[in-house]
């Protein structure tokens, strides 16, 4: 059984990691990119970059403030649950993720490596006054798009838009280094530099696990690779680890 394998690897690990990607949130309602339901598929990725925010702030909330709402209303799934119970048993040390949804803080995980921000932030482009995403939905509802700051100036979520640099890269690959088994769960692993934390974990002698319902560029490098549904597949090594330490200590 890969539960096993994998439940084994983490409990033999001294260092092991979380890197996620939106496939760990469809469970929950949030659309990813790629997948077979994905974002791109209805949308442009246009949409998502810093050239169209400056060029049509108004369309570019169009978009952005049914994500938001969409957000808001979803939950941690059993997949969120399992990483923050493997962090509590002291087996994960740490989640760098790509995701923007907050849902890992929201499942109780604390070591959480946000790449590409949080939808929950919001700041002024002009006075870089930060605000809650929903102070910024009320603004939206009462005042209409695009949200502006008391200063006239444009609001825009506190995320990592195509063109623009990621947050926190120098800290993850910091992690990334000392780690020796990280486990990529829910990501097409093909958005860079993000896509560099798995792979500095194996350049530097560690084991890679990849975790995607479909096939990504870096399987034929990984030690272990698992076609399943991560909120399936997670609680099941969760199950696996606890029957083993119970048996350890009786
Ligand atoms: P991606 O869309 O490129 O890839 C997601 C992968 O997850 C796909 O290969 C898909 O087949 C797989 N997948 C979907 N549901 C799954 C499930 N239940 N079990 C197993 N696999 C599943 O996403 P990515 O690699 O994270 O990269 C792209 C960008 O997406 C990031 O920049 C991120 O900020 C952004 N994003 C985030 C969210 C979110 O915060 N939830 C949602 C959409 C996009």
């Amino acid at each position: 059984m890969e539960c096993d394998k994998v439940g084994d690897l983490l409990l033999t690990s001294t260092y092991a990691i979380a890197f996620t990607g939106a496939g760990i949130s469809t469970a929950s309602g949030i659309p990813d990119f790629r997948g077979p339901n994905g974002l791109w598929k209805k949308y442009s990725p246009e949409l998502a970059t810093i050239e169209y925010f400056k060029k049509d702030p108004r369309g570019f909330w169009e978009f952005y403030n049914l994500r938001m709402r969409g957000l808001f209303t979803a939950l941690p799934n059993k997949a969120h649950h399992a990483l923050a119970e493997l962090e509590k048993m002291g087996l994960i040390r740490a989640i760098i993720t790509q995701n923007i949804d907050g849902l890992h803080q929201l499942a109780g995980s604390r070591n959480v490596i946000e790449l590409h921000g949080s939808m929950r932030k919001c700041y002024c482009v002009k006075c870089l006054k930060t605000y809650d995403s929903n102070t910024v939905l009320d603004k939206i509802d009462k005042e209409g798009l695009p949200p502006k700051c008391e200063c006239g100036g444009v609001i825009r979520p506190d995320v990592v838009l195509f063109g623009e640099p990621v947050y926190n890269i120098s800290t993850a690959l910091e992690i990334a280094r000392e780690a020796d088994l990280v486990l990529a769960i829910g990501s097409s692993l093909t958005v860079y530099p993000a896509n560099m934390i798995p792979l500095t974990v194996k350049e530097m002698g560690g084991k890679l696990i990849i975790l995607n319902a479909e096939e990504t560029p870096l399987d034929n490098i990984a030690d272990i690779v698992i076609r399943e549904r991560v909120e399936e597949f997670l609680p099941c090594v969760v199950d696996y680890i606890k029957s083993q330490t119970l048996h350890r200590s009786s």
